[in-house]
């Protein structure tokens, strides 16, 4: 998307400071670096330094305040884009190449980053290569959906085996079963249905909200992605121009193409606003088929529920006739090996996979009560397509859940996360950044704000230049973390090393001491 384009006109991180951010939830990491001074310094002084990195003169450690020459953000920017533009002349080439017979030269909107796309040949392990022959630890994960790694052995072995025995019939194979089952027993939701996409499986999940109901409208949540369908496309990167009251937010089509007849009938929410919800269900009473959400924000960094948020909504929703679905394409299983609902032990009504599930193959799961689910065996709901319950689909899964996402795998998983927000917390500290840490599972980001951000209207005030030169430091130091700034996350895969965090934690310190002193 076009708006979710890393942007230099956003407004600076707030200025105050506050205490550490503490979540309750189990696995849930969330780590406030700013709030904890340098000797002599002050909270303020770091934050300020984030907040205005291109004066000439900022305050030391010491509390003193100096004049020196030194760059401006902008100007490390820049720096740092030349850097990564010499690296990649094969990149280059094949962008301008590619615009003659590629819509704007890439294959999704999502991959025109700036400065330029990056080309790969190919992923190993814990690492992928471009076209220029550069290597990188990918934490970028193909946007959330590489938990895998590159060619694991588990999957190289289903899906080669499937491709032997036939990739497509359009009728059930034991593996759909042997998947269902698995995931009923991690996300304890009992029947299940498969799709190829994330968006897929909410447009299911909401066309199954309105079947069951019988009700048209839903409440979404503003800046939640769920995909590229007409009732979803709505508020999930609202400019500040367009979003309306907080208590009010309008409902902005998220792109050309989505009618407004449609946007109407999706209400707007800010997260972890329970009152929120209690009155748009008290303002349409009978009217609301339920709500959609991510369970843990992950396409505004990492944004996560406060106590009591996730049930308190399943309470009010159940109380109004309405339900509630959680969309884990991106938690599912990287927040933890039940995902969103291991962690805040809250269980919805519909649960909508993707992205990880299928160890890099496209597939999607959707999950739900007998209630729900019924409404799809009974035909009341089609629930339909081609390529549904893919046999090499559900090979790859099958593989991921039984032989790869495995407890001695998040077991590492949570080691090597410790270890990055350790070393990158630490980082910040050292140079006064104004920023902190927040990590659950696999996922985790920097988010440039001393303070906690719990929906997305503080999401948008951060500057987004502080994330993107932090990419672009991570990019030229042989990390490769998913583009759009602020937006996204790393993920660490079963394959990484320490070594491989170590090179992440050693990106930031250089950043940090760079930006500390710009
Ligand atoms: N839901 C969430 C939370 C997502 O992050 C995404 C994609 O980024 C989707 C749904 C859509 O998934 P897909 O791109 O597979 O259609």
């Amino acid at each position: 998307m076009a708006d979710r384009q890393a942007s230099s006109d956003e407004s600076p991180a707030r200025q105050s400071a506050s205490a550490s951010h503490h979540v309750d939830s189990r696995d849930v990491q969330a780590h406030a670096s700013l709030p904890h001074p340098a000797p002599g310094g002050s909270v303020a002084t770091a934050t300020r330094r984030a907040a205005s990195a291109d004066r000439g003169t900022h305050a030391t450690t010491n509390g003193a305040a100096r004049s020196e020459t030194r760059r401006s953000l902008a100007e490390v920017i820049t720096e740092q884009e030349r850097i990564f533009i010499d690296r990649q002349p094969g990149s280059a080439r094949l962008a301008a190449e590619a615009r003659e017979a590629l819509a704007g030269g890439v294959t999704s909107n999502w991959q025109i980053s700036r400065p330029q796309p990056v080309w790969l040949s190919h992923g190993s392990g814990s690492k992928i290569y471009d076209v220029d022959g550069n290597e990188y630890v990918d934490l970028h994960g193909g946007y959330g959906a590489a938990l895998a790694g590159h060619a694991h052995p588990a999957i190289v072995a289903a899906v080669q085996e499937q491709v032997t025995k036939g990739t497509h019939f359009a009728q059930p194979t034991g593996n759909a079963l042997d998947v269902a089952r698995e995931l009923s027993r991690r996300f304890g939701l009992p029947q299940w249905r498969f799709a190829n996409s994330g968006t897929e499986s909410t447009m299911d999940a909401v066309h199954l909200m309105r079947a069951v109901t019988g009700r048209d409208l839903i409440i979404k949540v503003e800046g939640c992605y769920h995909g590229h369908h007409d009732s979803v496309q709505v508020s999930v990167y609202p400019d500040a121009n367009e979003m309306g009251p907080e208590d009010r937010p309008a409902s902005v089509p998220a792109t050309a193409g989505i009618p407004k007849a449609l946007t109407d009938l999706t209400i707007i929410v800010g997260f972890n606003d329970l009152s929120a919800v209690d009155r748009v269900l008290g303002e349409h009473p009978g009217e609301v088929a339920g709500m959609i959400l991510e369970p843990i924000m992950m396409n505004a960094g990492v944004i996560l529920p406060e106590p009591g948020y996730l049930a308190g909504l399943r309470e009010l929703l159940h109380a109004h006739g309405a339900l509630l679905t959680f969309d884990e394409v991106k938690t599912g299983l990287t927040a933890g090996p039940s995902g969103a609902i291991g962690v805040s032990g809250v269980t919805p009504d519909l649960i909508c996979l993707a992205k990880s599930i299928g160890g890099g193959v496209s597939v999607a799961a959707i999950g739900g009560t007998h209630e729900v689910m019924r409404h799809i065996a009974d035909g009341h709901y089609d629930q339909v397509g081609t390529f549904n319950g893919n046999p090499l689909a559900m090979a790859a899964t099958r593989a991921m859940l039984y032989e790869v996402a495995t407890p001695e795998a998040y077991g590492r998983l949570d080691a090597l996360r410790n270890q990055a927000v350790a070393g990158a917390s630490e980082a910040l500290n050292r140079n006064e950044i104004a920023a902190h840490v927040v990590a659950v599972g696999a996922k985790g980001c920097i988010v440039f704000s001393p303070e906690p951000v719990r929906d997305f209207r503080a999401f948008l005030a951060i500057n987004d230049d502080y994330s993107h030169a932090h990419w672009l430091f991570q990019h030229n130091g042989g990390v490769f973390l998913p583009p759009w700034g602020k937006s996204e996350q790393w993920l660490i895969s079963v394959q990484h090393d320490e070594s491989d965090i170590t090179r992440f934690n050693r990106n930031v310190a250089h950043f940090a001491a760079c930006i500390g002193s710009a």
